[in-house]
């Protein structure tokens, strides 16, 4: 265990609830819908929601079929599908005056798409009600399934992100059912179906992982042609969860982001508090948002 390693001062954030704010959290609320914002207690979800009118939307539910050690999400069998999700979320993106949103959801092994159709149908809800909203989908790996990435990619989000979470080495202790593998080949399939879309992929350190192990992960994204990286740091969730082996300084992230771009990343956000859908909107190419 590594019970010894605590957690530094620049983790310890306060957080300025303002009228604005607890508006926005009453209306997700009513509408009850899922945020990964409020879920997963993220650091980020003032600047995020207030400031940046970004947030990132759960939907297919709250109950995974898999089990990531990493993950608070939680697992089981799922509750039957929503049809009205895609029109509620796209309801709350008009009202919270979103300007990006990320939709994301729970892996969802037990329906043959994966889930990608309702993906799909919230694309086009958003796109209808919010047109000048811009859109990023965060899915499963949707089990490397081809008929499925279709489905998805041809609702047309602005950007496609999956993530890997973490180094070859350490994927099977940190995700389940996921393989390195094959999440490369679903960025790879993303790109040649639609080689305009960015692609992007998020990585947790803290896990055990080696400096060349994250070096080596960068060249694998960039070999599938993703343009996007983000590098966060892991924090533990509940005891339950994997222990944190290390805690990174804010130097040493940048210097992994200024690695990452010199090898040929489009952008790259790393930092103890990033996370995949933060700082989105600077992501989004111009050309799509016109
Ligand atoms: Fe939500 Fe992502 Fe922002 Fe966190 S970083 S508040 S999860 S949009
Ligand atoms: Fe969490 Fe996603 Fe893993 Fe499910 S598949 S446990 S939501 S990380």
């Amino acid at each position: 265990r590594h019970d010894y390693v605590r957690k530094p001062e620049w983790l310890k954030i306060r957080l300025n609830m303002n009228q604005d704010f607890r508006g926005i959290k009453d209306l997700v609320r009513t509408e009850r819908l899922h945020t990964v914002c409020e879920e997963a207690k993220c650091p980020n979800i003032h600047e995020c929601w207030a400031d940046r009118k970004t947030a990132t939307f759960m939907i297919l539910g709250d109950i995974c079929t898999r089990a990531c050690r990493f993950c608070a999400v939680k697992t089981g069998r799922p509750t039957e599908l929503d049809l009205r999700e895609p029109e509620r979320v796209a309801d709350s993106v008009l009202k919270m005056k979103l300007r990006h949103v990320v939709v994301t959801a729970v892996a969802r092994d037990d329906l043959s798409d994966g889930g990608a159709s309702v993906f799909a149908e919230t694309i086009r809800a958003i796109r209808r009600k919010v047109p000048y909203c811009t859109i990023e989908v965060l899915p499963s790996d949707l089990k490397g399934d081809d008929a499925s990435i279709q489905t998805l990619m041809d609702a047309k989000p602005d950007i496609f992100d999956h993530n890997v979470e973490t180094v070859r080495r350490l994927t099977r202790s940190v995700r389940a059912i996921a393989k390195y593998d094959r999440s490369l080949a679903v960025l790879k399939r993303v790109k040649e179906l639609s080689p305009n879309t960015p692609t992007k992929s998020s990585i947790m350190v803290g896990l055990g992982e080696t400096r060349e192990e994250i070096l080596q992960t960068m060249d694998d994204l960039l070999d599938n042609k993703v343009d996007i990286m983000v590098i966060g740091q892991y924090l533990q969730p509940t005891r339950k969860h994997l222990d944190v082996v290390r805690y990174y300084s804010p130097e040493e992230f940048e210097e992994l982001r200024q690695i990452a771009l010199q090898k040929g990343f489009r952008h790259c956000e790393a930092g103890p508090l990033a996370r995949s859908s933060y700082h989105a909107d600077e992501q989004v190419s111009e050309e799509s948002r016109q």
